[in-house]
């Protein structure tokens, strides 16, 4: 499966089980199923070639009961409505189980951003701002950074909702620049999570550091990352991909060195001393740990049978598919779930939220330790509950996540 519209079926059959699992009454499952407010824009642009193209934008806010929307706007030609509902709903979890105040909420407009000039671009995304702004503020639902966007957009978010008010709104926002209200160490903070959650996992498992093997599919954001904090914490990385193909050295890459070849190159294909891999190759490695940290849907029954991995952390969302857990579940391959080890971004999104509400700055190190304490804690709750009522860590999480929302709505008389 790639990032259709199966992802939507696939949280769908996620709450489902988990409504099994904590005997929730019926009408609150369907209430949870149905996002609250479904937002489609059509977007006029007028191209460099002086025709004008209509693209289609979306913003699916899943569930506010805890707080604001928060969740990134993904820009690719595959994004459709069920793929951001799938998205908004797993944004609604991911907040709850890092206990944020904020709900679960996506945005994505179908185009391919490799195919737009940057004017293009900035255009686009300003129209849809503008086409959205009744439905994002800091009190109502706050965008940030996914697949296709980064910092630069953000600000020219920030820019054209400002100017719809009349004045600086950065809490409208997160991953922005950091020299424009956003905050130190947003852009590496997925890759971080992603990282201290497969250290505690190797704790647990009882697996000494010098003997992990990592391999790591994607190298954007959060795989790049992802390698390079692993790295510097004295992991061996021995394979990386992108969507063009993947490398492989059993005695470990520098991250660094590959960045600087895929600036060059385009591609991490090529890398010197490296042996080329295909995508379906690098999932498959005797590795210890495997990041998929690219697009949903890779692990699934065709594959899941020959992971070796003793460990699953998963940097994108929803990586693996049901189906996929079921094997792997046998296998007692250990799966840390994307809510919990992919939430860094969305937790320090939080710390740059509080920093432009309070207009206090906030230091790396201080995100940093923040973010450690938050990520741990959250791997330990979630560990122990999986382990106390045997089931997965992705069940773990999700009961408890679902069980805070659930408690949310009930409060404040949603379900009544
Ligand atoms: P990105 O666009 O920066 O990088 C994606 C990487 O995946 C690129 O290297 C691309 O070449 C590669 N890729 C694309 N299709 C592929 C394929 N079919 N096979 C192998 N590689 C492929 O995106 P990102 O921000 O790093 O996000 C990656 C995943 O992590 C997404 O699922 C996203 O939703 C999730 N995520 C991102 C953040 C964040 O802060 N950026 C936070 C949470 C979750």
């Amino acid at each position: 499966m790639s990032s259709t519209s199966n992802a939507y079926e696939m949280a769908i059959e996620q709450l489902e089980r988990i409504a099994k699992l904590l005997e929730l009454e019926p009408w609150v499952k369907e209430a949870l199923k149905k996002p609250k407010r479904e937002v489609i824009v059509s977007i006029p642009v007028r191209m460099d070639d002086n025709k004008i193209r209509i693209f289609t934008g979306y913003r699916v806010l899943h569930n506010d009961a805890r707080g604001p929307g928060k969740g990134g706007i993904r820009y690719h030609p595959n994004v459709t409505l069920d793929e951001v509902r799938a998205l908004a709903m797993w944004m609604t979890w991911k907040t709850a189980l890092l206990n944020l105040p904020f709900g679960g909420a996506k945005g994505g407009i179908t185009c391919n951003p490799k195919e737009l000039s940057k004017r293009e671009l900035e255009i686009l995304t300003r129209k849809y701002t503008y086409a959205i702004a009744n439905f994002i503020g800091p009190f109502v639902d706050v965008p940030a950074p996914d697949v296709g966007t980064n910092s630069e957009y953000m600000a020219w978010i920030m820019d054209a909702y400002s100017l719809i008010k009349g004045y600086n709104v950065p809490a409208v926002v997160t991953g922005k620049p950091p020299e424009l209200y956003g905050i130190p160490g947003r852009i590496e903070a997925t890759g971080r999570s992603v990282c201290i959650a497969m250290r505690e996992a190797c704790k647990v498992l009882n697996i000494p550091q010098r003997e992990v093997t990592i391999a790591i599919q994607g190298y954007g954001n959060v795989g790049y990352h992802a390698a390079k904090i692993a790295h510097e914490m004295g992991f061996r990385v021995v394979a990386v991909s992108d969507s063009k193909g993947g490398i492989y050295d059993p005695s470990g890459l520098n991250p660094e060195r590959v960045l600087k070849h895929k600036r060059t190159t385009g591609s991490v294909v090529g890398f010197k001393g490296a042996k080329s891999i295909s995508n379906e190759e690098l999932l498959e490695l005797n590795v210890t740990v495997l990041i998929p940290a690219a697009i949903e849907g890779v692990i699934n029954e065709r594959n899941a049978d020959y992971i070796r991995a003793k460990v699953i952390v998963e940097g994108a969302n929803g990586p693996t598919t049901p189906k996929a857990e079921e094997i792997l579940e046998e296998k007692k391959t250990l799966i840390v779930p994307d809510i919990l080890a992919n939430s860094g971004g969305v937790v320090v999104s939080y710390f740059e939220w509080v920093q432009n509400l309070t207009e206090v700055p906030w230091s790396l190190e201080k995100v940093r330790y923040e973010l450690e304490k938050r990520i741990v804690n959250t791997f330990k709750q979630v560990y122990s509950l999986s382990f106390k009522k045997e089931v997965t860590m992705r069940d773990a999480a999700y009961m408890i996540a679902v069980m805070r929302v659930v408690e949310a709505m009930k409060l404040r008389g949603y379900l009544s």
